[in-house]
């Protein structure tokens, strides 16, 4: 009979190391949201709203679309995904390979990268169908002295419906989330248990012996051989702290801050979210239709239609905390250094655009890719495992990437998180 291995969410993390324990492992998902929804009220109808009152606070936006969480700290909104996928299922669908910093610690991740480019639909063809505010875009970056690179998306339809609404979730099916991993596990006969939150691991003598979860208010326990971490870069951290297991203060998040301008009739509302990429020092540059701005930003109140945005995010200091659902962050001297650098580039890129001076203006800064609390180190490079943790529990999310990335991490996350399944022998 095969052992047991109870993973905790189903993000990138979680999703890739279950796949791959399924091969020697009766795996049982333990997944804290539901089903996801894509979001499905009219934005445009909304938007009028954007006066009511309905728009004060960006963590209201959880009433209306209950798969997005959205806390804050000091400097920034912090926005994840809760329910089947993690927040793969609100990604814009980049596929980037970014693990310089796992190398440097000796981690080869060749040959899970080589299985990941073979398995999923990894395309750049979305180019063929960009319009005509893309390809502005892109020739103003050009003209402002900079060489973007295609994105490579992980997309199904590369002539998907172009809605623009990737981040709040693909309405056409189009766009790939490890929905689909999930879905295969299960047919092949893991458990997913939806709606079931785990607390914290009992242990004993350097194991874990139970995992205390709760499940429609109801209080369970589970047991298993092996127990791995994946409910995210800010769930993680709080499920070992309430374990009594130490974590580090040395959270990131990728910082984003869109810088807009005001072009009647743009319409860059019609195209796919970050269809190109130029890397900077620090940051990277890309077209980004901020919604979470336009809703609750008092000066993104114009029309979707004649919002022209360019998103910068950037690679942060590991400053930070969660504890408690509370999120101690805020930006230090040289983060801010490195935005306002980005916010110069932006503003020359919107000018070549067309855009006046008078007519830019900025979102409000948010991160989507917390993680960093435990981090991996060099000692750890061959067993992928911290000594803080018992032996049967592993973490296998962004928790222990060793810095912040600015680029988007779900590739690597989960070419790291298949290493890590292969790499256990309990
Ligand atoms: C708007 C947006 C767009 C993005 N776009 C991209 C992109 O294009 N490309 C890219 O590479 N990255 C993108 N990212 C980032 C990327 O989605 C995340 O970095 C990545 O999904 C993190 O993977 P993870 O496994 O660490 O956590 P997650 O994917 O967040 O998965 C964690 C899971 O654990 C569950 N969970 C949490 N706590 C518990 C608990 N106590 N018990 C049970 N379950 C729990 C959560 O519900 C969730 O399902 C984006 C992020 C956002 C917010
Ligand atoms: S732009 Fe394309 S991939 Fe993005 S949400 Fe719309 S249909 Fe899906």
């Amino acid at each position: 009979m095969k052992k047991t291995a109870v993973i905790v969410g189903t993000g990138a993390g979680g999703a890739a190391v279950g796949k791959e324990l399924m091969k020697r492992y009766h795996v049982v998902f333990l997944e804290e949201g539901k089903d996801f929804h894509p979001f499905g009220l009219p934005v445009n109808g909304l938007a009028s709203l954007r006066k009511s009152g309905l728009f004060l606070d960006e963590r209201m936006i959880h009433t209306l679309f209950p798969n997005m969480i959205v806390r804050k700290s000091k400097d920034m909104v912090h926005v994840n995904g809760r329910g089947v996928g993690g927040t793969t299922t609100l990604a814009t669908g980049n596929a980037v390979r970014y693990d310089g910093a796992l190398r440097e610690l000796g981690i080869d991740l060749d040959r899970e990268f080589e299985e990941l480019y073979e398995e999923l639909p990894i395309t750049t063809e979305h180019e063929k169908y960009w319009d005509t505010s893309t390809r502005d875009l892109w020739d103003a970056f050009v003209r402002s002295g900079i060489t973007p690179q295609v994105t490579p998306k992980l997309l199904k339809k590369p002539d998907c419906a172009r809605c623009g609404h990737c981040a709040i979730g693909c309405p056409t099916g189009a766009k790939w989330d490890t929905r689909e991993i999930i879905e295969e596990c299960v047919a092949l006969g893991a458990e997913l248990r939806k709606g079931c939150r785990a607390v914290r691991f009992e242990t004993e003598n350097g194991r874990v012996t139970g995992l205390r979860a709760v499940e429609d208010s109801v209080k369970l326990d589970f047991h298993a051989d092996l127990y791995v971490l994946a409910a995210g870069g800010l769930g993680t951290p709080e499920i070992l702290s309430n374990s009594g297991i130490p974590v580090t203060e040395t959270l990131f998040g990728d910082p984003v801050l869109a810088v807009a301008a005001h072009m009647p009739g743009f319409h860059q509302e019609h195209q796919i979210l970050m269809p190109f990429i130029s890397q900077h020092d620090g940051y990277i540059l890309s077209p980004y239709m901020d919604y979470l701005s336009f809703f609750f930003n008092k000066k993104w109140r114009l029309p979707i239609t004649d919002i022209a945005s360019v998103m910068i995010k950037m690679a942060d200091e590991s400053v930070g905390s969660v504890r408690k659902g509370k999120i101690e962050k805020e930006l230090t001297e040289r983060d801010k250094e490195i935005l306002h650098d980005g916010v110069r580039t932006a503003s020359r890129i919107l000018k070549n655009l067309g855009a006046r001076k008078e007519d830019l203006f900025l979102g409000t800064v948010n991160e989507g890719h917390p993680g960093g609390m435990l981090p991996l180190t060099e000692k750890e490079a061959r067993s992928l495992h911290s000594p803080l943790l018992p032996e049967n529990l592993y973490v296998a999310d962004a928790t222990i990437l060793p810095r912040s990335m600015g680029n988007p991490p779900i590739l690597t996350i989960m070419a790291l998180a298949r290493k890590i399944a292969r790499t256990i022998d309990i």
